[in-house]
């Protein structure tokens, strides 16, 4: 698969959309780094850095993390790509100033596409209660996609408009939503 491992491309969805296993399995397909503020922020909590200290409760209650900081998380990691080496970030850009953080990176002005993974909002639901265990977790399951419809949601638009956005159905089995996020990329042999 030549020609794909600099393919520079940002993962939009819901909570429990499927993106991040998306974003694993495409990294491979691909041959480039999936960056997951998420995981780097899981790994941050349990290190228990001063980065995991200041956002363990936030995250613990589906808030999000604030810009500034997250900008600071993510300008590290993508300076830490090699030149013209590709990337597939999931969960980055969240806010409409983390996409202008984002398009002010030599990185994010060479973005060749944004996916965004669409799946039933019950089903979201249904996929979150069926992993949850502690008893507020519905309460964390409804205030992270009131999150994502008031925070996130607005991105949609926005590369819209840069003709930058592909829609793909997560409401499919892990492979057929892979087969379509990889025609979506202009990835031959791929079935949609
Ligand atoms: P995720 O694994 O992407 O669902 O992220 C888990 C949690 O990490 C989120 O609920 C947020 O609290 C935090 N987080 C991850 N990425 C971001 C981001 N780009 N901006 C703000 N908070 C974030």
């Amino acid at each position: 698969m030549g020609g794909a491992a600099d393919l520079k491309i940002v993962l939009l969805g819901p909570p429990n959309s499927g993106k991040g296993t998306q974003g694993s399995v495409l990294s491979e397909r691909l041959g480039v780094p999936c960056i997951s503020t998420g995981e780097m922020l899981r790994d941050a909590v349990a290190a228990g850095s001063p980065l995991g200290m200041r956002v363990k409760s936030i995250m613990a209650q589906g808030k999000l993390v604030d810009d500034g900081t997250m900008s600071e998380v993510v300008r590290e990691r993508l300076s830490r790509l090699g030149r013209g080496e590709g990337f597939l970030l999931d969960g980055f850009p969240r806010t409409l100033p983390q996409a202008e953080i984002l398009a002010g990176t030599p990185a994010g002005q060479a973005l060749d596409a944004v996916l965004l993974v669409e799946v039933p909002e019950a089903e979201l639901v249904r996929r979150a209660l069926s992993r949850g265990r502690e008893d507020d977790r519905e309460d964390v399951v409804r205030e992270r996609l009131r999150v994502y419809h008031e925070k996130t949601e607005p991105l949609i638009g926005y590369y819209e408009a840069l003709g930058l956005l592909r829609r793909i159905d997560g409401y499919r089995p892990v492979d057929r939503v892979t087969g379509q996020a990889l025609s979506a990329l202009g990835i031959s042999g791929a079935e949609a």
